[in-house]
Order: structure tokens, then C-alpha cells, then sequence
């Protein structure tokens, strides 16, 4: 753009000029042809004319010497010709020096005409062929021709005068043209040298970026050579070897990238399994030391029964937890109310809450709002984060449950926003968004799938799960799951909350 704005310029001023050159010369040859065209044609007309009144003078003479009456039609004939005759010059006489011309010529045709209708007759009636004779030779004749003489020199001056200036615009467009010509070839080459220059040291600074990639590549695939002072066609090949080298990084990379991942899949199975046999172990080592004090059936009392059970439950429960990570059941969506998915959840989690001294405060969703959801797994998503809340809120704190309609800008599209939130101690901070990864877990006999397994099945229903520190203390995670179309969005205000315990 910086190079070519310039050239486009200056080839735009140069194609200006140039046109207007061509439409100046054009016009002046046009007004120059037209001015000799009419000058020309005022001379063979002048001269036409000039022949007439030669004819009528000599026919007045010979009438006068011979008295044939003939000659004296004749000139009748002539003297309308003319007059026809200076009346086509009238038109051409527009010139200062012209018009007077013109108007003395047409005076003297009236005079000749005048004293030929008043030449001197005989007894008989027929013109005197002596009167005749004077009128040929009188001073009218002389003075027309003389009149005539002039205009033709007026015309014969401007016929000069127009082609001596045609010469002048001639030559000076001749200088005009060699001007242009010469300073465009000058502003072309000097153009020409700065583009040059410029792409030259463009050329250098490519080079040495390309000069500092190669160096970096050489330690990693090989060498790549890059010459001092690069040519275009060098740099091509350099560039074409570079991205072939760069490509084969890329690939390296991918590769390294995809140990890397099945390093970290190994470090969480390892972790798993640790998990896993903590998990086992605890309850294990109860069931065991039960059982080895009990020498008969009887020796169980109601209390170890209450263990035993307790514990087998727990068992049951992360292998469970276990096997729905690994192989989650396919989901069965139907519409179902917000309502249907929060109740049991809630039910469920209300006596724990009232065993630790938590008030779960529920503010319900806006009435008739449904989506698309399998309802046991949304209800596991509702229960885990409930569970987390709980977990993580002390003695006479609070866990909200809120439920609030929002509106996508973007899409056009009603969602709803399912928050739960606690005044616990919080995220930990330096798990940051790793929370939702599989076996992430700060929690003593915890497995870490609850949030992973969560974000999984809220996704699988086009949804979003996130997590956030509120500014007074505590966590708040929202789900926010599409609603069915048709439902119209209630604000929070219009309902009022409630106590779920
Ligand atoms: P687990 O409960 O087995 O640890 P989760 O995936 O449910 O697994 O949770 C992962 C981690 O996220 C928890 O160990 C905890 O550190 C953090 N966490 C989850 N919920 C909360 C919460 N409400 N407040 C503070 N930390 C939380």
C-alpha cells in the first residue's frame, strides 16, 4: 500500500495531463480548421463575385459598341447574380476587419444597380448605348474591385494569421509533451529507485528474521542457509525450506503433545487408583476390625451391624462413582419442569443440612419454564453441588438454591440460570479452573469426580457449568441450561424466596 499509492498517483496525474493535452490539441485544430474552412470560402466567393461584376462592366461596354440589346439582359442576369452572391458572404463576414468590407462591397452592387436602372434613355424608350458606355467605365467598378481586392487580402491575412498560431500552440504543445515526457521518465526512475531501495532493505530485514527462525530450526531439524545479501529467488527457497522444517516441528510438537496427554491420563489413573484405595482401605479397615473382634455371629452388636453397613455403603458408592465416569449411562431426554429436577435434590439434602445447622434457602424458578433433560442425571448435577456447598459451609451457615430466567443476546434464545451457592471458605485458589478436572480433589476421602462428572452431563445437554468466588465469602456455581422455546423468562423480583428445610 505504501508503495503503491504513490505510483498509482503519479500515474493518475500523468494520464490527466496527458488526456487534457490530447482534448486541448483536438479542440484547437478543430477552431483553427474551421476559421481557414470559412476564410477560404469568403476568398472564392469574394472572387466569384468579382468575375460577375467583370462580366457586367464588359457588357456595358460591348453593349455600348455594338448597341446588341442582348448584353443588356445579360447584365439584368448578372446583376441578381451578384447580389445573390454577396448576400452568401454576408454570413461569413464576422470579423471586425471583414464586416466593413462586406457593407462597402453590398453599398456599391446598390449603386451600380441603381444607376443601371437609371441610365439614359433614347427617344424610343432603349437604353442609350453611350450612358452604358460611361457606367462600364465609371469609378463604382473600380471602387468594387478595389473593395473586393480588400476582403480577399483580410481573408488571405487571417488564413496566415490562423496558421501561424496553430504552428505556435503546435510547438508549444510540442515542448509541453517533451516536458511531461521528460519529467515522468525523471519521477518514473526516481519512483523506480525508491520502490527499489525499499524492497531491498525489506528483502535484508525478511533475511535476518528469517536468518534468526533458521537459526532457531537449525538446533532443532538441521541447518537452513541463509545468504548475506538475498535475492528474491533465495528467498523463496529459504522461505520454502523453512516452512517445510517449521511443518516438521509442528508434527513433533502434536506428537510431543499427545505423550503429554497420555502421560497425564497415566498420572490420573494413577491417581485414581490411589483415590480408590483410600476409599477401599477406610472402610475396609473398619469392616475388618469388627469382624476380628467378633468370635461368634452374636458378638455383632446393633452399633457394628450400623458400621458394617455404613461402610459397605460408601464402598458401593465410589466404585459407583467410579463406573459412571468411565462409562456414563446414556442419556433419556424428555421435557421435564424445573421443579421436577431441583425437589429431590433438595429433599434429599435437607435433614443433612439441619444435622450441620445450614438453613438451604430456595428461591424456585419461574413458574411453567421446562427443558430437555435426562431428569436422574440433571438431578445427580443439582445433588453434587448441594453436596459440595454443604461440605464446604460451616456450623449455622447458609446454602442458596436460586433459579433465574436469562436472556441470551446473542441467540435470541431464553436460558435459565440454576446457582448454588455457599458462605464456606470457598475456592481454593491454587486449583483455579482445575476444579472441574477429573480427580481434582482437596478433600481428605474425596475421588474428585463429582464436578467433572457434573460438567460432563450439563454440557451433554448444551449447557455450561462455572465456578466463582462471591466477594463476601463462599462459592457460587451456575448451571445454565437452555429452556424450551415458548416459555416466557420471569424476573427474580416477582418471587419471593422461601426456606427448603
Ligand atoms: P470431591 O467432592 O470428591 O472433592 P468434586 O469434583 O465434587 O470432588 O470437587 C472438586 C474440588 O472442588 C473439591 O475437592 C473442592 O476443593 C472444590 N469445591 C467444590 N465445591 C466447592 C465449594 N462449594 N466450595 C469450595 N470448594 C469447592
Amino acid at each position: 500500500m505504501q508503495v503503491t499509492l504513490p505510483i498509482a498517483m503519479v500515474g493518475a496525474l500523468l494520464l490527466a495531463i496527458g488526456l487534457y493535452g490530447a482534448w486541448r490539441v483536438h479542440r484547437l485544430h478543430q477552431r483553427s480548421a474551421d476559421i481557414v474552412a470559412e476564410n477560404v470560402a469568403g476568398i472564392r466567393r469574394a472572387e466569384q463575385l468579382r468575375a460577375t461584376i467583370q462580366q457586367a462592366s464588359y457588357r456595358l461596354k460591348r453593349f455600348s459598341s455594338t448597341g446588341d440589346e442582348r448584353h443588356l439582359e445579360e447584365i439584368d442576369r448578372l446583376t441578381r447574380e451578384a447580389d445573390l452572391r454577396q448576400r452568401q458572404m454576408t454570413p461569413l463576414s464576422q470579423t471586425a476587419e471583414a464586416s466593413p468590407l462586406i457593407d462597402r462591397i453590398m453599398a456599391g452592387i446598390d449603386n451600380f444597380s441603381t444607376a443601371f436602372g437609371k441610365m439614359d434613355s433614347t427617344a424610343d424608350g432603349r437604353v442609350c448605348p453611350l450612358a452604358a458606355g460611361q457606367l462600364g467605365n465609371s469609378a463604382i467598378f473600380d471602387d468594387l474591385f478595389a473593395e473586393l481586392d480588400a476582403y480577399i487580402a483580410v481573408n488571405d491575412q487571417q488564413v496566415d494569421h490562423s496558421s501561424r498560431r496553430n504552428q505556435t500552440t503546435a510547438n508549444r504543445l510540442m515542448f509541453g509533451l517533451l516536458l511531461l515526457g521528460t519529467c515522468g521518465g525523471v519521477a518514473g526512475l526516481l519512483l523506480g529507485y525508491a520502490i527499489a531501495r525499499r524492497v531491498g532493505r525489506t528483502i535484508v530485514e525478511v533475511a535476518v528474521s528469517l536468518g534468526d527462525v533458521a537459526g532457531k530450526l537449525n538446533k532443532v531439524v538441521g541447518p537452513v542457509a541463509v545468504t548475506a545479501n538475498p535475492r528474491i529467488h533465495d528467498l523463496e527457497m529459504v522461505l520454502q525450506t523453512v516452512s517445510r522444517h517449521v511443518s516438521t516441528v509442528v508434527e513433533r510438537l502434536q506428537a510431543s503433545e499427545r505423550e503429554t496427554l497420555r502421560a497425564e491420563q497415566l498420572a490420573a489413573m494413577g491417581q485414581l487408583a490411589a483415590g480408590m484405595a483410600h476409599e477401599i482401605r477406610n472402610p475396609l479397615t473398619s469392616m475388618k476390625t469388627i469382624v476380628q473382634l467378633a468370635e461368634r455371629p452374636e458378638d455383632f452388636s446393633s452399633q457394628d451391624i450400623r458400621v458394617l453397613e455404613e461402610e459397605i455403603e460408601r464402598l458401593e458408592q465410589s466404585v459407583q462413582a467410579l463406573l459412571d465416569y468411565a462409562r456414563p449411562a446414556p442419556a433419556e431426554k424428555r421435557e421435564v419442569s424445573l421443579e421436577e429436577i431441583v425437589e429431590q435434590p433438595l429433599a434429599l439434602m435437607a435433614r443433612r443440612a439441619d444435622r450441620q445447622g445450614i438453613a438451604i434457602v430456595f428461591v424456585p424458578p419461574p413458574p411453567h419454564q421446562r427443558v430437555i433433560a435426562d431428569l436422574v442425571q440433571l438431578r445427580q448435577v443439582v445433588l453434587n453441588l448441594l453436596l459440595n456447598a454443604l461440605e464446604a459451609t460451616p456450623l449455622k451457615g447458609e446454602v442458596r438454591l436460586e433459579m433465574v430466567g436469562e436472556s441470551d443476546q446473542d441467540h435470541d434464545d431464553d436460558s435459565i440460570g440454576i446457582r448454588v451457592s455457599d458462605s464456606g471458605h470457598g475456592l481454593p485458589d491454587h486449583l483455579g479452573s482445575r476444579i472441574f478436572d477429573p480427580f481434582v480433589t482437596t478433600k481428605e476421602t474425596g475421588i474428585g469426580l463429582g464436578l467433572s462428572i457434573s460438567r460432563r452431563i450439563v454440557e451433554d445437554h448444551g449447557g455450561q457449568i462455572t465456578a466463582a468466588n462471591i466477594p463476601q465469602g463462599g462459592a457460587l456455581f451456575t448451571v445454565r441450561l437452555p429452556l424450551v422455546s415458548g416459555h416466557h423468562r420471569t424476573t427474580t423480583s416477582e418471587r419471593s424466596p422461601c426456606n427448603a428445610s
